[in-house]
């Protein structure tokens, strides 16, 4: 580690980690900048803290066109009565806050992905700055982060729980007992195609229990995903102990199994191999075999071209796929799943 790492984070907290009972905040990040020149920027921050018990952080909006997250994480802060909690709960529901204001998926600021951006650095840019203060104050007092992600303006997914196969394997047990318990249709145990600088590969190397989730997408929210979401959080606060009821609507009734499948490699990604507009061949969720079509690119400007067919690589189930119309050369148009056995 580097010295700008060792040195405290330039990010000032209004709330008191230690402090019991329910605290609405902010974390104040020095934004200096032609419209504010003594300014500085006011990320949500809620903790929720009574007596002995572990600490959960739940963060939302890390990409700022995913909406699952951020309401869900509006809607715990609010049920949350301290007198209930039996450890803390630490929520940001606008991670990447810049992001969020302006509705995209990167910050507009300095144009960098909250999830590339770990560790982070103190003296960066306002995401790297925002990234650090996690690693270096909130990473190491949690034992146990939820990261709610959604697909965005670009992805669309069947509401997936999502956790990594990881090296230690008596970790890798209690975040797939996690996984079960968040209640979502599908547990996807997921390989990354570009790890490095994600939240989830700081928190597993950090021997702690990860979660994450790609719950619908497109840019906006849908009523099933919303309630697989807040399910799942409360969910995630019981499985822990941390609180013993959820809001009456999000008791679970008849408990939902959880298909657990995985992405074992990148033959379960289809990419596209030109630009131009994608009819999909089948919708999320189709059972597809490896071979088989599943889209086609149309070229608008060449009418005298064929489409050009995009199969699927291994037999699985379709779980994510691309969400405009429009697609471009190296973009990943579709995900397939396969069932998962849990050794
Ligand atoms: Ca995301």
């Amino acid at each position: 580690m580097d010295s700008a790492v060792q040195k405290p984070s330039r990010i000032a907290p209004s709330v008191d980690y230690e402090a019991e009972g329910k605290q609405f905040g902010h974390l104040t990040i020095p934004y200096s900048r032609n419209d504010s020149a003594w300014g500085s920027m006011w990320l949500p921050i809620v903790v929720v803290k009574n007596g002995e018990g572990p600490t959960i952080l739940i963060t939302g909006g890390s990409h700022g066109d995913e909406y699952e997250g951020p309401v869900t994480l509006l809607k715990v802060a609010q049920f949350l009565d301290p007198a209930e909690v039996s450890g803390r709960v630490i929520i940001l529901p606008a991670l990447n806050l810049p992001a969020v204001r302006a509705g995209t998926r990167v910050s507009p600021i300095d144009g960098v992905n909250m999830n590339r951006a770990f560790p982070g650095e103190r003296d960066g840019s306002i995401t790297r700055m925002i990234a650090h203060y996690v690693y270096t104050e909130l990473l190491p007092r949690a034992d146990v982060v939820l990261d709610i992600h959604s697909g965005g303006k670009t992805l669309d997914f069947l509401p997936c729980a999502v956790m990594h196969e990881l090296e230690d394997k008596a970790l890798e047990e209690k975040t797939l007992a996690a996984l079960r318990a968040f209640g979502a249709p599908v547990g996807l145990v997921l390989l990354e195609l570009d790890n490095e600088g994600m939240l989830d590969t700081a928190v597993e190397g950090m021997g702690k229990i990860f979660l994450s989730t790609e719950l619908g997408g497109g840019g906006t929210l849908r009523t099933d995903t919303l309630r697989i979401a807040e399910a799942g959080a409360y969910n995630i606060l019981r499985h822990f102990g941390v609180i013993g009821r959820a809001p009456a609507q999000e008791e679970p009734g008849e408990a939902r199994p959880t298909r657990l499948m995985h992405t074992p490699d990148s033959l379960c990604y289809v990419a596209a191999r030109d630009s131009g507009l994608y009819e999909p061949a089948v919708d999320l969720g189709a059972a597809i075999e490896a071979g088989s079509v599943i889209g086609r690119i149309h070229f608008y400007e060449r009418p005298d071209r064929p489409p050009l067919e995009l199969t699927a690589r291994r037999t699985g189930l379709v779980i994510g796929r691309h969400f405009p119309g429009l697609v471009q050369m190296g973009d990943t148009i579709a995900v397939v799943a396969l069932d998962y056995e849990s050794s």
